[in-house]
């Protein structure tokens, strides 16, 4: 039986560590790291970012990397502080 040994790249999320993959399926593999990178950063939901790649995940940690503002920071929580300035009559 012949055998081949084969070596392929799968992007991995640089916030998660998950896999590069389509809807949670099948993995986006290719044959260098360079086109798996690419493959990646045209996957639907990833993000290339400078010096990396960040799944679609959505939380602070993600969302700061892909340079948004978090909705999770953008809602306010009950340790908000809001001020308002009313005009004296
Ligand atoms: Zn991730």
């Amino acid at each position: 039986m012949a055998i081949e040994q084969q070596v392929f790249f799968i992007a991995k999320c640089d916030i998660c560590g998950a896999y590069c993959d389509e809807a949670g399926d099948v993995w986006l593999w290719d044959i260098t790291r360079q086109l798996a990178a690419e493959q990646a950063a045209d996957t639907p939901g990833w993000t290339e970012v400078k010096g990396g790649i960040v799944c679609p995940i959505s939380d602070r940690k993600h969302d700061e990397a892909r340079g948004a503002e978090s909705p999770l920071l953008a809602a306010e929580s009950k340790d908000a502080v809001r001020v308002s300035f009313e005009e004296a009559s």
